[in-house]
């Protein structure tokens, strides 16, 4: 017989684990342990830890019963002891709930099944025992209902059907005249109970199990074998939670929210998770359980009386119809407000988080039923953290490693363009669920809307509510509506937790899956329509809205600055022209890693001036077009220079192989010869002539520059001018570092390095004043990684252009590895994206070789990243331990990396503490 231990106790104040057990208790069983161990009222129970799960995927059911059965008898008896009752027994039941705890919370994903331990003998034992027939019957019905598809697997047919258990609900609500759940009788849930067990058996096969026994091993093994359902898998798979870790499962004593008036249940957050700000808020219902809150089949009421007002407001109810028909729970059971604000308060100074709890409150008597530190939308996380490091809460460190770098990119999402707003017409409110703005076309069904998403197209999920099976769609979604549902549902908690744009219970739109449409009154939508809403306050238009980036708020600025005390590698940003450069500026960015000054070239007038360059048919023709695109240069540099005051800068030749100056159609071809004044077959054959089976490979890069060294001159000449006017007109001393790219050997770069020189030179010469200046390069082909320290002998800087190292190093085109990399990702031949996450095996071995190479050959050589990786959490990270001085990424992903950079020392720092 196995002697591990696998089941942990709680109950009663006491308990075998504790919230430092997260790995084997899973989170949920984990903090149950600890609120026993404080003292806070929990319903007594066992966790079996997520070794069984391991153990059951190694050895299948009936070996994990055979290895658990005496530790669950055990934790069985433990629960009776001190709840009272027992488990199976007519004359004094005890029902149980069995639900999934995985290290990290992972909402709806896996399941649950709640009122465990009842029969038809049972529920006449519990009848008796709650003194109410009726919440005996209903809890039988329901739990028959959530056993019947969980573990027994009555699910829809197709997906356009309600659930057949809703379906046998509503005929025979129908049948008795009723509109509500709550208006049928006892004997209409004996009723109800007896076609659930009949439609399980019709559909399934299966016979519903009358022993509790059974029903307990049932239900182990479907919360064990729900850890590998699609949507668990798809949920791992979007937050990158390993396979390995499998999930735990709580067995808990029930206590009931459906005993009558002085019952409810409900979900309280110790601050607003959308907002951050520092108040208790949260719904409940009155006679319900727990599901019916998340469900969002009912609409919850408020547990403050200060957001039950807000409320009203909003859904437009008067005070006196709130009073009487939606109460606080503050005005109901003042008392139990008191003690769940006490637990709260405390809970949240015990954890030094924000905390997300669930309760009911049976016969007058409050029970936790969990507390996790709540997932929050990007805003909320800045504003609680930095909130607690104001209130010395949280230190410095803490603080930082509190933001989860992902999210944070939530508060640089983007918001509804003012003036548009301004003009269109509200069409409906729902709550605001998460916050941001998104626009898109509606798709009522989530794998559609994960198809049109694949087809280019921007989509909002548009649904009556949303189920853990929608995560695919919801993921790929703008934004999610929902008909039905409040904060709590499903629809905004997995919403807010992907930092999507949710609307949900939007009640006066009437969703119709059949006719695929969408409705207020007579006004509809039909699929493919356009939508947008804004997540933030609720609102619903029926029209297409532009969007516009979020204002940043001050909480984010702290945030950088207390970043910026730990992190050793400086960020700067991919920035091009002064208007993008004072973004970055604003964002923190503390210089420009890349500026690619082809972009100047395709604004405005400036195209015909390049083309007439790449039209000459000599040399002097071509400088005779870069002397007139050398004052616009020149402008475009100081412009960049004067706005980031004397940060560094660096800037790049000219990069993309010149045909893509050219147009390709023989209209565009026409209209520029036109234009340009020349016969249309001088266009046609300088297309022809420049045009090469392999472009990315071609004639592109320091290849240009060492061709036609003219180009190489003009761009260095309007550099330095640029800075030499700067320091003449503004007083401002500008080091410009000019960057030439895809060297692959030393040669490539001295000759163009020689060109550099020589034309300074002669610009000082001209101006008989001087200034510094440095020469570096890209190191984007893999033999200037393996070659590096032949050209660091030469260069000042290194900055590895990852997004051509990747596509040289793999040999992926950039430009048609989407066409193949879906299928790679779904057969594992890659685990992601190597142009959004750095290879740091293939590609990285060349980061850290060129780095090393270059560093030897010349020690205190400055090295960075330029590619879209700069950008990427991940990435950086590998930076950092690379031993790069900087990253350099896009203005809006500048807060992100400076975050990372901190991050990474700080953890750094945690593991040489515990080593
Ligand atoms: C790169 O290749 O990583 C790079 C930054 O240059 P570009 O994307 O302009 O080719
Ligand atoms: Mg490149």
């Amino acid at each position: 017989m196995n002697s591990i231990k696998y089941v942990y106790s709680f109950g009663d104040k006491a308990s075998e684990g504790n919230a430092g057990m997260k790995n084997l208790l899973g989170g949920k069983g984990a903090n149950l342990a600890e609120m026993s161990l404080l003292g806070i009222p929990v319903p007594a129970g066992f966790t079996i830890s997520t070794e069984a799960c391991a153990h059951y995927y190694s050895f299948g059911r009936e070996e994990l019963i055979a290895i658990l059965k005496d530790q669950v008898v055990a934790g069985v008896h433990n629960i009776e002891s001190v709840m009272g009752g027992h488990f199976g027994d007519p004359t004094d039941p005890l029902l149980v709930s069995v639900r999934s705890g995985a290290r990290v919370s992972m909402p709806g994903m896996m399941d649950t099944v709640l009122n465990l331990g009842l029969n038809d003998e049972v529920v006449e034992g519990l009848a008796m025992k709650m003194n109410n027939e009726r919440a005996a019957w209903d809890s039988y019905r329901r739990f028959v209902q959530m056993y019947g598809d969980v573990v027994l697997g009555l699910k829809p047919a197709a997906k356009e059907d309600i659930d057949p258990f809703e379906a046998i609900i509503e005929a025979l609500k129908a049948e008795r005249g009723v509109h509500l759940d709550t208006d049928l009788s006892a004997a209409d849930l004996q009723e109800l109970t007896a076609r659930f067990k009949r439609a399980i058996f019709s559909f399934t096969g299966k016979q519903f199990p009358t022993n509790p026994e059974d029903q307990l091993w049932g239900a182990i093994e479907a919360v064990f074998s729900s850890w590998m359902n699609d949507r668990a898998i798809t949920y791992r798979r979007l937050n990158r939670i390993p396979e390995g870790w499998g999930t735990a499962v709580n067995v808990q004593a029930m206590v009931f929210g459906n005993l009558g008036n002085s019952s409810a249940t409900g979900v309280a957050f110790s601050r607003d998770p959308s907002n951050g700000e520092d108040e208790f808020v949260g719904e409940y219902l009155i006679n319900a359980q727990g599901e019916d809150v998340v469900a969002g089949t009912r609409t919850p009421q408020q547990i403050t009386l200060v957001s039950s007002r807000r409320w009203s407001k909003l859904a437009n109810v008067s005070e006196a119809e709130r009073k009487s028909a939606f109460p606080s729970l503050e005005e109901v059971m003042p008392d139990i407000y008191a003690q769940l604000y006490a637990i709260q308060d405390r809970l949240e100074a015990h954890y030094k988080d924000m905390q997300d709890l669930e309760f009911t409150i049976q016969d007058g008597k409050l029970w936790l039923l969990q507390t996790r530190n709540g997932k929050r939308t990007g805003k909320a996380m800045v504003k609680i953290a930095l909130d607690m490091w104001r209130e010395g809460v949280l230190d410095d460190r803490t603080a930082v490693l509190r933001i989860d770098p992902v999210k944070l990119d939530e508060l640089l999402h983007p918001i509804f363009d003012k003036k548009a707003l301004a003009a269109a017409t509200p069409m409906a409110h729902g709550l605001p669920a998460s916050p941001g703005a998104a626009s898109g076309q509606i798709v009522f069904f989530a794998d559609e809307a994960a198809e049109w998403v694949k087809k280019g197209k921007k989509v909002i999920l548009v649904r009556i509510e949303t189920s853990p099976e929608d995560i695919q769609g919801m993921a790929a979604a703008e934004g999610i509506l929902t008909t039905r549902g409040g904060m709590t549902s499903h629809a905004a908690v997995v919403a807010r937790g992907m930092g999507k744009c949710c609307v949900s219970g939007a009640g006066t739109l009437h969703v119709d899956y059949h006719k695929r449409n969408v409705c207020v009154g007579n006004v509809c939508l039909q699929e493919g329509d356009w939508l947008s809403i804004n997540g933030t306050d609720g609102t619903v238009y029926f029209d297409k809205l532009p969007t516009q980036n979020a204002d940043l708020s001050g909480d984010l600025g702290d945030l950088m600055k207390i970043a910026d005390k730990f992190a050793r590698m400086r960020v700067r940003a991919n920035a091009d022209t002064p208007t993008d450069a004072a973004v970055a500026l604003s964002f923190g960015a503390e210089g420009i890693g890349l500026c690619r000054t082809e972009h100047m070239f395709f604004e405005g007038d400036r195209i015909k001036l390049i083309r007439e360059m790449i039209l000459a048919p000599d040399t002097d023709g071509r400088k005779r077009a870069l002397a007139k695109l050398l004052p616009i240069q020149r402008q475009d540099f100081e412009g960049i220079f004067r706005v980031m005051e004397g940060l560094p800068i660096t800037i790049r030749f000219l990069d993309p192989p010149l045909h893509e100056f050219l147009p390709k159609e023989e209209e565009s071809q026409r209209m520029m010869a036109k234009e340009m004044g020349v016969p249309y077959e001088q266009v046609k054959h300088k297309v022809e002539e420049l045009s090469e089976v392999n472009p990315m490979m071609g004639l592109r890069g320091c290849r240009v520059g060492n061709i036609y060294p003219e180009i190489t001159e003009m761009q260095t000449r309007a550099i330095i001018e640029a800075a030499l006017n700067l320091k003449k007109h503004h007083d401002q001393d500008i080091i410009p570092e000019i960057m030439v790219p895809l060297v692959g050997s030393g040669l490539e770069f001295e000759a163009q390095a020689e060109v550099i020189h020589q034309t300074a030179e002669k610009v000082f010469a001209e101006r008989k004043t001087r200034i510094d200046y440095r020469i570096g390069t890209m190191i984007e082909v893999p033999r200037a990684a393996i070659m590096a320290g032949q050209i660091a002998l030469h260069a000042d800087f290194f900055s590895f252009g990852t997004n051509d190292l990747t596509q040289l190093t793999y040999g992926f085109s950039r430009d048609d590895v989407a066409d193949f990399l879906p299928a790679y990702l779904e057969k594992g031949l890659l685990k992601v994206d190597p142009f959004v996450t750095l290879d740091t095996e293939g590609v990285g071995y060349l980061v850290k070789l060129g780095t090393e190479n270059g560093r030897e050959a010349h020690p205190g050589l400055k090295v960075g990243i330029c590619g879209e990786h700069g950008g990427d959490p991940e990435s950086i990270e590998f930076c950092h331990k690379t031993g790069l001085d900087y990253v350099s990424c896009s203005p809006y992903r500048v807060p992100v990396a400076k975050l990372v950079a901190a991050q990474v020392v700080l953890k750094e720092q945690q593991k040489a503490v515990h080593a």
